[in-house]
């Protein structure tokens, strides 16, 4: 139903130029529901834009039913757009001066549906979002939660093709916002039409969605059902931001062994040859907790503990200084000595992308150390004091 090939939208202005859009290939099949999510100004809203015709690319194709539309004009847009795609915003956009009705109202009135057939279907649709009896209320006059229902009801009155919603639920309270969620995923499973969802909250798009695309910088880094995400992420960035993870520099050894915080410990990743450097990632929850220290892969002290309503979260020191966070239904004492394992199924191998920089220092006799020109403060442990120049 939607096909993008390299969409690229660069903002240009007299000073900057902002490359918003690098590249992006996506696909979405009709009915589905697909998450686009990323952090703050990573270019989602702009995808958004594009996909709904409000905007179009600077370079790159984009089809909407085999249809190559990403070179329409702006008037074209326009009616293309008309009736065949339903907008969400965060800011639900509702006209104050309109009652509910007549809010969901205007969108049958533009499209020029006859006066009966418009009342039914303002009433049937209410009906879906559960708000027939606030038909005659002024949008002030409704919760947050209720407003954002109707923004819905009028995007979806006049059944288009695709809704686009860009981070609806953002400006709800958490309790509002967890049966919004609920309710969007059945409305979705009800209509049947496809859904393009944005936002930046990881688990609204883990709870939501079929397919996420995880964007960084304009560019996409994983396209993949939330279980893939989540379990298989594609390099460092993904499996950071979707979900806590402990990433942890390893080496593999060989296939199906990698020497991770210094310990050799068995894995399912095959392909990344002999004495590679690799990041090593562990969902915190993954990480098996005891105080039998004798079998366990890794030795450690707990440094913190906190409860978090289901589970524990705590954090544990090895005594080579690697840091594990853990949680676990079971609590550990700060101070304890604690074994963690971790099954070969739940170490994920990723080739390593990180780049770092080095540079050449100059520590001073007061704690100081200098480069590129600047002087920076620090501590410097103990036993390597003696080793500085
Ligand atoms: P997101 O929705 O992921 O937070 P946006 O798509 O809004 O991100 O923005 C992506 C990048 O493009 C940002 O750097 C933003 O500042 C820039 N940008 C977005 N819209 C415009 C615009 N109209 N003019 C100039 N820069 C823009
Ligand atoms: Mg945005």
């Amino acid at each position: 139903m939607i096909r993008t090939e390299n969409l690229t939208r660069i903002f240009r202005t007299e000073e900057v130029e902002t490359i918003a859009l690098n590249g992006v290939n996506i696909e979405v099949e009709d009915g589905e529901f697909i998450a686009i999510m990323g952090p703050s100004g990573c270019g989602k809203s702009t995808l958004l834009n594009i996909l709904g015709l409000l905007d179009s690319p600077t370079e790159g194709k984009y089809w909407l039913n085999n249809e190559e539309v990403g070179h329409l004009k702006e008037r074209e847009r326009t009616a293309y757009r008309k009736g065949r795609i339903g907008f969400v915003f965060q800011n639900f956009n509702l006209i104050d001066e309109l009652t509910v009705e007549e809010n969901v109202d205007l969108q049958l009135k533009y499209l020029g549906v006859g006066k009966a057939e418009r009342k039914e279907r303002v009433l049937e649709i209410l009906r879906k979002v559960k708000l027939s009896h606030r038909a005659k209320h002024y949008p002030h006059q409704l919760s947050g939660g209720q407003q954002q229902r109707i923004a819905i009801a009028r995007a979806i009155v006049n059944e288009p093709e695709v809704l686009l919603l860009d981070e609806p639920l953002a400006a709800l309270d958490l309790k509002m916002r967890k049966d919004m969620q609920l309710e969007l995923k059945q409305m979705h499973e009800r209509l049947g039409i496809t859904f393009v969802y944005v936002t930046h909250d990881q688990e609204e798009a883990l709870t939501l969605s079929n397919t996420i695309v995880v964007m960084s910088e304009g560019e996409i880094q994983q396209i993949g059902t939330p279980t893939d995400i989540y379990n298989e992420p594609a390099n460092a960035f993904v499996a950071d931001f979707i979900g806590e993870s402990n990433i942890l520099c390893g080496t593999m050894v060989h296939d199906c062994l990698v020497k991770v915080a210094g310990a050799e410990i068995p894995c399912v990743d095959k392909g990344f040859g002999c004495n590679q450097e690799v990041d090593v990632v562990i969902r915190p929850e993954d990480i098996e907790v005891s105080t039998d220290t004798a079998h366990a892969q890794f030795v450690g002290k707990i440094t913190s503990s906190i409860f978090k309503g289901v589970h524990y979260e705590m954090l544990a020191e090895t005594e080579k200084g690697n840091e594990f966070l853990i949680q676990n239904y079971k609590h550990f004492e700060v101070g304890q000595t604690i074994g963690m394992s971790v099954i070969p199924d739940n170490i994920h191998i990723m080739k390593k992308e990180r780049i770092t920089n080095t540079f050449d220092a100059k520590v001073n006799g007061d704690g100081t150390i200098e480069f590129l020109g600047c002087e920076y403060q620090m501590e410097i442990p103990a036993e390597m004091k003696d080793k500085i120049k």
